[in-house]
């Protein structure tokens, strides 16, 4: 059977990780989370204290740290940065709240890109982030783009970070989630947004399984053509 390209583009907490892992998962495709690699982007940023003006030793440090993903005893997705395990690291608040100015450096942005298109290249793929269906994979065969309420996004990051031990206010992450999507939809590159041929599907209210249920039919028709 041919294996498809799926993109899955929305707003920040608007479920894409966790759907597209298992979407990934019931295929048997890789799964790839972008966010995750411009979190590793931002914590090396922060971990040298370098600005936006020091774009050139942000890349060094991507060289010499390269970003990569394994599967963990309980099988859950690990995030590395050369040897150094970053899964949570990358979730703290320090990183969420300085990921918008490093994903908006054009330098980093065209590195990044470089990388999860040569991972796309490799086989059937589940990727999400915000630029997915427009720029990384323009000619997908599945393009989501999924949407939710600000109030149904900071809950369900709320619990999330409850699950993770990090300490979060509700009404803290309400603004937070809504100033990253204001400087992730108007930054000058990549800027976040449906792509013209995928289908928004808004997620408030809507179970995980549901949301998996739509993506799956509509994945389940190409592969049947
Ligand atoms: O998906 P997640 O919330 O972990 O993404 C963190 C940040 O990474 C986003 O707020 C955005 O600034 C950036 N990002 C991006 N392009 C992507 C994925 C994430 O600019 N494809």
């Amino acid at each position: 059977m041919r294996s498809i390209q799926i993109a899955i583009d929305g707003p920040a907490s608007s479920g894409k990780s966790t759907v597209a892992k298992i979407i990934a998962k019931n295929l048997g495709y890789t799964y790839l989370d972008t966010g995750a690699m411009y979190r590793c982007a931002t914590y090396l940023a922060l971990k040298n204290k370098l600005t936006k003006d020091q774009v050139p030793s942000l890349l060094e440090e991507l060289e010499t740290h390269p970003i990569s993903f394994s599967k963990g005893d309980d099988g859950s997705q690990r995030v590395f940065l050369g040897g150094d395990d970053v899964t949570l690291a990358i979730r703290q608040n320090d990183v969420t709240n300085n990921v918008s100015w490093v994903s908006a450096l054009p330098e980093v942005r065209e590195e990044l890109v470089a990388q999860q298109q040569r991972i796309a290249a490799t086989g059937g793929i589940v990727m999400d982030g915000r630029d997915i269906g427009t720029v990384v994979l323009p000619d997908a065969d599945l393009k989501i783009f999924l949407i939710a309420s600000v109030e149904e996004r900071a809950l369900r990051r709320f619990k999330e970070n409850q699950e993770k031990g990090i300490p979060s206010d509700l009404e803290t992450l309400k603004e937070e989630i809504a100033a990253r999507d204001f400087k992730d939809s108007n930054r000058k590159v990549s800027p976040l947004r449906a792509a013209d041929d995928a289908i928004t599907f808004d997620t408030t209210g809507v179970s995980i399984d549901g949301v998996v249920a739509f993506i799956s039919e509509k994945a389940n028709e190409i592969l049947d053509k």
